[in-house]
């Protein structure tokens, strides 16, 4: 998996910033945001005092976009559910799959006879897939209308590329519910690497987000569920 920030807001903390004092301030936000008197410390620590109040529509004027490649549909499957964020993903229309590239979870390999048994239905499907389009080709229809209807057998292994746009609220969420171990292992490893460049590049904002449980200081998730790293709701006294 490749997780690269292609672009982020600038000058993102005083933005926020801005946002924060207008709702409290008689001044215009323009000249709260040319005010060089309050340092970024001061400033990050403010917007945590607003957001942990509940406020975090400030959050919203932020926002960074990845590259994202080497992970599979199944995991693109699930991350779109994030509804406030916008995706632009390689398409298998206008992009052809014969011999495509897959993702391999780890179990498989750990395990000789798992891996060989997953390589050779990759490479099953793969075969059956170049036939569809060889068929297709023979009956005049070639290019995206092939692929269209080929991609039907793809599995959710295949590989895929993704841009993905979120705002820094949305991000918190996101990271909340993918950083958990409850989440499934190829989004909680993008949800990882997508925390670790955020909080490299907006420690003000981002240092200290994990999974939902660093913020409520009890695992939400209920007996079974529960990685143990904190008290489950009924133990924990909230
Ligand atoms: C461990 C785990 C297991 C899961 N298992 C399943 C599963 O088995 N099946 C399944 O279908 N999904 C499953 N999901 C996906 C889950 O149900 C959510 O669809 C997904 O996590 C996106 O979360 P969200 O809706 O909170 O967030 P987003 O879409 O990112 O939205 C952020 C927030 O905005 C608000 N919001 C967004 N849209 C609306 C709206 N239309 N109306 C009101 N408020 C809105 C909500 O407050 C929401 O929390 C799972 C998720 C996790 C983390």
């Amino acid at each position: 998996m490749k997780v690269k920030l292609l672009e982020s807001t600038k000058d993102a903390v005083n933005l926020i910033y801005s946002a924060c004092r207008q709702c409290y301030s008689a001044r215009f936000a323009a000249e709260i945001f040319r005010d060089k008197k309050i340092s970024k410390k001061e400033k990050g620590l403010f917007i945590r005092k607003i957001v942990s109040s509940g406020h975090e529509s400030p959050l919203e004027h932020a926002k960074f976009t990845f590259a994202v490649e080497g992970v599979s549909r199944a995991l693109t499957h699930q991350l779109v559910r994030h509804r406030i964020a916008s995706y632009s993903q390689q398409s298998q229309r206008y992009v052809k799959d014969e011999s495509f590239s897959y993702v391999t979870p780890p179990v498989f390999k750990s395990d000789t006879l798992l891996m060989k048994e997953y390589e050779s239905c990759m490479k099953m499907i793969s075969g059956c897939y170049s036939k569809l389009i060889r068929l297709l080709e023979k009956k005049g229809i070639t290019g995206e209308s092939a692929n269209q209807d080929a991609r039907f057998i793809l599995p959710q292994g295949v590989e895929t590329k993704i841009v993905i746009t979120m705002n820094c609220r949305e991000l918190i969420h996101f990271f909340n519910q993918r950083c958990c171990t409850r989440a499934q292992w190829e989004i909680r490893q993008l949800a990882w690497c997508m925390l670790r460049i955020c909080v490299k590049k907006m420690p003000e904002v981002f240092s200290g987000i994990g999974p939902k449980c660093e913020t409520l200081k009890y695992c939400p998730e209920g007996g079974n569920f529960s990685c143990g790293k904190y008290p489950v709701k009924k133990n924990s006294g909230f």
